[in-house]
């Protein structure tokens, strides 16, 4: 058995659901008032990743952050994946998501000289109010170099497992 460690980063505006993200999909659970600690924190999951590797997946989660900042390199350093979430009710996590990316274009590359394959998540799409329409989304994450974008919702547990995975089937494991 091969062992492989891989690092994701999930990043985007305070209050957007990423904690909730990470909480949901490491240990299944949601909670309406669940807080990880301030700063950079991360989470670790084991995934049989097929026959012959195993792989340990951590989930780096900026917690605590409420604007778009400059991320160090150090954050970034070894990420393979990148989910970028924002809330579909609030226009201005939206926008922040381009800084986001650019960040983290600028700063991150894999050894093959290929940028991070990054996912765009619409959280919170229970909500009825929507400040974002899909037809944007679909624009934006095109326009951005995303390899896609979904609709999720933490709270009702819908696309979390499907995003993930759509990650593990864009990140090379070496
Ligand atoms: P973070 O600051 O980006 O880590 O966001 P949190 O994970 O702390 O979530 C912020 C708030 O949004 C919390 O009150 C969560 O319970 C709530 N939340 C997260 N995901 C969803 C969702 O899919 N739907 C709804 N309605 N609320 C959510």
């Amino acid at each position: 058995m091969r062992e492989h460690l891989m690092k994701i980063l999930i990043i985007g505006d305070g209050n957007v659901g990423k904690s909730s993200f990470v909480n949901r999909y490491v240990n299944g659970r949601f909670s309406q008032s669940y807080k990880m600690t301030m700063g950079v924190d991360f989470s670790l999951k084991v995934l049989q990743w097929s026959e012959r590797d195993k792989v340990r997946l951590q989930l780096w989660d900026i917690a605590g952050q409420e604007r778009f900042i400059s991320m160090t390199r150090i954050y970034y350093r070894g990420a393979v994946g990148c989910v970028v979430i924002f809330d579909v009710a609030d226009s201005t996590s939206f926008l922040s998501c381009r800084l986001w990316k650019q960040d983290l274009d600028l700063k991150t590359m894999l050894p093959n000289g290929q940028p991070l394959p990054c996912i765009l998540l619409a959280n919170k799409c229970d909500l009825s109010q929507r400040a974002v329409s899909a037809d944007n989304i679909d624009k934006f994450s095109r326009a951005n170099g995303f390899v896609t974008w979904m609709e999720t919702s933490v709270k009702n547990n819908r696309n979390v497992e499907e995003a993930m995975g759509y990650i593990h089937t864009e990140v090379v494991v070496v």
